[in-house]
């Protein structure tokens, strides 16, 4: 099997993670999963109920591999692969083959994919309902930085956990709207 990037390149068997092995390739350092070990794999795992959303919590930055970019075929069924954006700081894309399921990871992406708990659940990834909730959850981390710059970490902290009082109280809007008119009665 050639690697799909680097095309004339042979890829050879490599262990990934425990009882999943995949296709690497040494020149570009890709790897291929071919979609029944994967699979096969994925049955094995303890997989988490809810996919992660949250993709900020990366400790360290990596760029995308110079491989990223390029479309590529796949390497079992010669079908175009398929891509989705990961949205994490340096955002990269996975690929997949829409016939056989196989996965494409450049350089260093199964270990991110790993890193935040993506990994059991690839297909997962390319949903609309998970990017739909990447955003949402990307949405209100920056809606708390930019109240953390105004109002300052200790009172932002009050407003977060004050807001989580009054999501859990049943009556919670009547003070909501004692707030917005003691504010703006005020200002
Ligand atoms: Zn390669
Ligand atoms: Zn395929």
């Amino acid at each position: 099997m050639q690697c799909p990037k680097c095309r004339e390149v042979e890829l050879s068997d490599v262990v990934l993670n425990g009882d999943l092995t995949s296709y690497h390739c040494e020149k570009c350092e890709g790897d291929w999963l071919s979609g029944e070990r994967y699979q096969a794999w994925q049955n094995t795992q303890d997989r988490p109920k809810i996919v992660n959303t949250v993709l900020t919590n990366l400790d360290e930055v990596v760029e995308a591999a110079e491989t990223d970019n390029k479309a590529a075929l796949c390497p079992e069924c010669r079908r175009y692969l398929s891509r989705v954006k990961v949205p994490v700081d340096q955002p990269f894309y996975l690929e997949r083959c829409p016939e056989c399921s196989g996965f494409w990871c450049d350089r260093r992406e199964w270990d991110i994919l790993q890193k935040l708990s993506l990994h059991t659940n690839l297909e997962y990834i390319f949903t609309s309902e998970w990017q739909q909730k990447v955003r949402d959850q990307q949405h209100s981390v920056s809606e708390r930085q930019a109240l953390i710059q105004k109002l300052g970490k200790d009172l932002a902290v009050e407003v977060f956990d004050l807001g989580k009082k009054l999501e859990a109280n049943k009556n919670g809007d009547f003070a909501v709207a004692y707030l917005a008119r003691q504010v703006t009665e005020n200002s």
